[in-house]
């Protein structure tokens, strides 16, 4: 498999000099397995990865969102190969429970908020809308299958952290979830067992989540985790490789260079994501 991170931020895109090196754009993470494009999540880097698609074209790509908050889903508006017939796009969620991913997705879409609605979208748009647990098989196109499961994470309005089989290898995608006080997400540790990935929300160091150092107060609740907490899960799921992702808007290089060295502590592989980054597998 072959993964390449197009944005690694949370909560709002950060461009700027002093993120240049680790990057502003919000969440998506592209995977290639055999001859098949999963894309995990739609925030701004998207966009990024969809001037790339332009030149494959056409394409089908199956595109996994972890949930709807603005941060994941606000580069699908520009994603470029949408506008294009011919292009094929199976898209996964279900988090919302008032409302589908379809619904969501043409909700940012609709007036006054943006010029140019959904239905306006040329490319063939499935939308399958998951429960908890189901499992989605996929072609390769090479002659073998992906799988990919998922589990409920902790995180307002619901996400999903989805894992990626392909060839025995294991990604696992969990941004936007929080750690449970005296207890670790079970959930999470059976969803990575093994992985060889385990990308993980990252957000805050111990001290933002707690409220002593960055802005806003104490983080309870506010459905992200540390680079900490990242260290335990991966330790006892026995995952081969951490990255710290969703980094918070008010990290700039230093200070997410600073989290990925304190990570390096607790777990022997980690790396702080950053935009371009790409890892073979
Ligand atoms: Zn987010
Ligand atoms: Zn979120």
């Amino acid at each position: 498999m072959h993964i390449t991170f197009w944005g690694v931020r949370g909560s709002i895109p950060t461009p700027g000099p002093t993120t240049v090196q680790i990057g502003g754009n919000t969440s998506c993470v592209e995977v290639r397995a055999g001859k098949a494009i999963v894309i995990f999540d739609g925030g701004t880097g998207l966009r990024l990865l969809g001037k790339k698609l332009l030149k494959e074209m056409p394409i089908t790509a199956h595109m996994f969102f972890s949930h709807v908050h603005w941060d994941h889903i606000q580069g699908f508006p520009f994603f470029e190969p949408a506008f294009v017939a011919g292009n094929t796009f199976h898209l996964y969620g279900g988090n919302n429970v008032s409302r589908t991913l379809e619904e969501t997705l043409a909700g940012q879409m609709d007036h006054p908020n943006f010029p140019v609605h959904l239905s306006v979208m040329g490319a063939k748009m499935a939308f399958r809308d998951l429960a908890e647990g189901e499992v989605v098989e996929i072609d390769d196109g090479a002659g073998a299958r992906l799988r990919v499961t998922n589990a409920r994470g902790n995180h307002p309005q619901g996400v999903f952290a989805y894992r990626l089989d392909h060839g025995g290898r294991a990604i696992v995608f969990a941004t936007d979830t929080e750690h449970y006080e005296g207890r670790v997400d079970e959930k999470l540790v059976k969803l990575a067992q093994g992985a060889d990935l385990f990308i993980y929300d990252a957000q805050y160091t111990p001290e933002e989540y707690a409220g002593s150092a960055g802005t806003g107060g104490a983080k309870k609740g506010w459905g992200h985790s540390t680079f900490e907490e990242g260290a335990k899960i991966a330790k006892l799921a026995g995952a081969k490789r951490l990255v710290l992702f969703h980094h918070d808007p008010i990290q700039n290089d230093a200070a997410v260079r600073d989290k990925e060295r304190r990570a390096k502590a607790q777990f022997d592989d980690v790396i702080a994501a950053h935009e371009g980054l790409e890892i073979d597998l």
